[in-house]
This record gives structure tokens, sequence and C-alpha cells, in this order.
């Protein structure tokens, strides 16, 4: 496919603060369709419906996308969301991030890592080594932004995930959101769990371990959700790292395997 695509971009508040952000990339045929599409999202958000709705559509010329392959994914069953983030934090140890930063980003996230104390709107950019904040704007954080899948290549994603009772957008889109993440060499690894209060899933990510989901990372009801991309400190070029992740264009044309659910055993 040589075509240009559209990066079509949505934002919606609520009572004067964030609400929803999502996005595709499409062909000129689908556009219309992916924009009320991503309308209807933030008017059916489970926190309430949008006020105020951004939409920003940009061509994207067919020598901007770069292609890649999505990371594998595997669920591991937890008994509650405790058990679930000791397992992550079993994870995140064994690729490499210190101690440190694993209970920096889970306190954070868990304590609401915004100044305001709820769920900041993008991720937070933890050194991989001293726990250490490095992102610029702590309300705002860092965001992935402009990545997507291929026709095809959802297609076949929906196929696999829905063998395993996960085809829902929230596993779509946090896979593709990881993929683009962790093709960035100074992203260590990355853990999440979401804001929405009936969500309680969530995952870690490392080009070694792939897209590791666990079904329990927070109780039900709770509000406060975010995400740390562990990075490694030394020599960071930051601004190249979150031009990419913002800016960056990458359709996913490849996807990964999608293995069954296990067990976690501590
Ligand atoms: P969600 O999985 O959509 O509930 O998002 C969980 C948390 O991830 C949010 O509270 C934000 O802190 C963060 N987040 C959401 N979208 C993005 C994004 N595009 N890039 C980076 N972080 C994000």
């Amino acid at each position: 496919m040589d075509e240009s695509l559209y990066s079509v971009r949505m934002h919606s508040r609520r009572e004067n603060r964030h609400l929803s952000g999502a996005e595709r990339l499409v062909g000129p045929a689908d556009l219309e369709t992916a924009a009320a599409a991503l309308v209807l999202r933030a008017l059916e958000h489970p926190r309430g419906r949008a006020e105020e709705i951004r939409l920003a559509v940009d061509l994207v010329p067919p020598s901007a996308i770069r292609r890649g392959r999505l990371l594998d994914l595997r669920t591991y069953r937890v008994r509650n969301y405790q058990q679930g983030r000791r397992a992550a934090r079993r994870l995140l140890l064994d690729v490499g991030v210190a101690e440190a930063a694993v209970t920096s980003a889970m306190d954070w996230i868990a304590q609401g890592a915004a100044p305001d104390g709820r769920a900041m709107r993008g991720a937070m950019l933890i050194d991989a080594e001293s726990g250490a904040r490095l992102e610029d704007d702590p309300a705002r954080g860092v965001r992935a932004s402009r990545m997507d899948l291929t026709a095809t290549a959802e297609a076949e994603l929906r196929a696999r995930l829905g063998e395993q009772g996960l085809d829902n957008p929230h596993v779509r889109e946090a896979l593709v959101l990881a993929s683009k993440v962790l093709a960035v060499p100074e992203v260590l690894a990355e853990l999440c769990w979401s804001d929405d209060p009936d969500y309680t899933a969530g995952y870690v990510a490392s080009r070694e371990l792939g897209y590791v989901r666990f079904p329990q990372l927070k109780p039900l009801g709770e509000e406060r959700g975010g995400r740390a991309f562990f990075v490694c400190g030394a020599g960071l070029d930051q601004a190249g790292l979150i031009a990419f992740l913002e800016y960056a264009v990458l359709l996913f044309d490849r996807i990964g395997t999608i293995g069954g659910a296990e067990d976690w055993r501590d």
C-alpha cells in the first residue's frame, strides 16, 4: 500500500478535565467512518459524556510511514490485583528495571501521577535505574501517537484475539501503543493499568517478554491508572525519544503470536 494516510486524533474533555483520547491512521475512503467512530467514543465514555471534543486530521505522505510488527501477547491469570502487581514487578525486574524504578512507577500510578492526584493524560518517563521521573510536564506526560494497524493486520489480530475472548478496543489499542513504545531502543519496558474504573487489566511490555497481560492490576471502581515508560537514562536523547513517540508514523502490518492464558505462580 503506497497511498497517503490520514492521521485522525480525538481528544475529549468533561468538567474541564481530560476525558479520553484515541486515534487512527486510515486511507481517504475510511476517514469519515473513523472520525465518526472517534466522536461516538467520546460521547459514550464510561466516565460520562464528553462536553468538548477536538478532532485533528493530518495527511501523512507515504514516505513518512514506517512499518512494523506487533509484540507477541500472552496472559497470566492472577487471583487479585495484589498478586497481579507482584507478578508485574517480577517481570520488570527480570528485564533489568531496577527495584527503585519499579516501586517509583507503581507508587506514582497508584496514587495518581498527575500533580492533582489524578491520572495523567500521557505516560511518565522513568529512569530505569534511579526511578526518577524525567518528563517535563507531570500532568500531561508523554503521549504515544500516530500508530495503527493495516486493515489486514487488524482483521488477523481480531480473529486471533477473538479466540482468546480478548477482541476489545482496550487490548487492541494498548497492544499497538506498547508495540510503538517498544520500537524505541532506549525504552526498556512499559507498565500500564487503565484509568477506566470498569477495566481492571493491565500489562508489562518489553522486547524480550512481549506484551504480558494481567486481568487484574487494580481494584474495580478505581479511577487512578497510568503508564510508565522505563528508559535507559545515561546519554538519553530525551527530545528525540519524545519526538519519535509523539510524531513518527508507525503502521503495523504484521501481528505477533497471541498466546493463551496461564496461571501466574508466585
Ligand atoms: P487507558 O489505558 O486509556 O485507560 O490509559 C491509562 C493511562 O495511560 C492514562 O491514564 C494515561 O496516563 C496513559 N495514556 C493514555 N493514552 C496514552 C498515550 N497515547 N500515550 C501515553 N500514555 C497514555
